[in-house]
């Protein structure tokens, strides 16, 4: 990439799913770290109030001064927010359980919806060059979620495979078509993810087959195995490719990343 001054608007995705426990952080880690592989600049807006992204990061409690809370409701300077992490090209704004009264603080704000949007478009972004930002979102459709897919370009589903993994899935499309007719009319969905994938379970390949039936092509191709070192990774706060680089879920996210830039139709160098 050259030197010259280049406008440079990162591509906003929103990591969503009002169920909790569907692999949202995991994925938000995970292909993070497997886009920063491949030389791509990446930030994390933790905006879940459990802080779990930050937590898996490696970002100390006492590190949390600044938050994704003043980020949206005190009109935080991003440079005041923005952390660098100890992996390369990662950068993220942490939460705290602060952010939990923020859903209510929001009611009363005239612009409620756009606030993470405005504060996503300061002119300080551009000198970050990030290439994508990943906006991991809280387990309801409350009005933070809201402000990441009024932010955000799309919007990228990680749906658990087990039973009832669809239920659910109409309400966030729903709430999609919503935000599009009020506030945002050219969010995408950028893909339904299977997580916890488990090959040998009969009750995944249905899932699975419901999923590709119902969805069609905005399901990924790749799906993401259970894999115990995915959830051992948190604890060690690394993502699995870097804290066991050839595991089968490292290996997963990898194939994630590729065909997430080959949608993108984006390529480096
Ligand atoms: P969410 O952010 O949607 O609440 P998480 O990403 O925190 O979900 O995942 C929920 C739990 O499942 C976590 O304990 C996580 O470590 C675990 N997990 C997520 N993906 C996998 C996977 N592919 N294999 C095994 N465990 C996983
Ligand atoms: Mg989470």
């Amino acid at each position: 990439m050259s030197d010259l001054i280049r406008v440079h608007e990162p591509k906003i995705v929103a990591v969503a799913n009002q169920k909790g426990g569907v692999g949202k952080t995991t994925t938000t880690i995970n292909l993070a770290a497997a886009l920063s592989e491949l030389g791509w600049k990446i930030l994390i807006i933790d905006l879940d109030p459990q802080g779990n992204a930050s937590t898996g990061l490696g970002i100390d409690i006492e590190a949390r001064e600044n938050t994704t809370y003043e980020l949206i409701l005190d009109d935080a300077m991003l440079q005041d927010v923005i952390l660098p992490t100890e992996f390369e090209n990662i950068s993220i704004v942490p939460s705290t359980v602060d952010l939990s009264s923020a859903d209510i603080e929001l009611i009363a704000n005239e612009k409620r919806s756009f606030l993470l949007h405005d504060a996503l478009r300061q002119p300080a972004m551009e000198q970050y060059a990030f290439d994508f930002v990943l906006i991991d979102c809280p387990p309801s459709l409350n009005l933070l979620t809201v402000n990441a897919m009024v932010a955000a370009h799309s919007v990228l589903v990680p749906l658990q495979t087990e039973f009832f993994a669809l239920e659910g899935l109409s309400q966030l499309m729903l709430t999609i078509r919503e935000v599009r007719q009020s506030a945002n009319s050219k969010l995408r969905i950028e893909g339904v993810v299977l997580t916890m994938f488990d090959a040998r379970n009969n009750l995944s390949q249905q899932v699975e087959a419901d999923a590709r039936e119902n969805l069609g092509d905005i399901v990924f191709r790749t799906r993401i195995p259970r894999n115990v070192r995915v959830s051992e990774a948190p604890s060690y706060a690394m993502p699995v490719l870097e804290f066991d680089s050839q595991s089968k879920g490292a290996l997963a996210y990898r194939e994630l990343a590729k065909e997430f830039l080959m949608n993108n139709e984006m390529t480096k160098g």
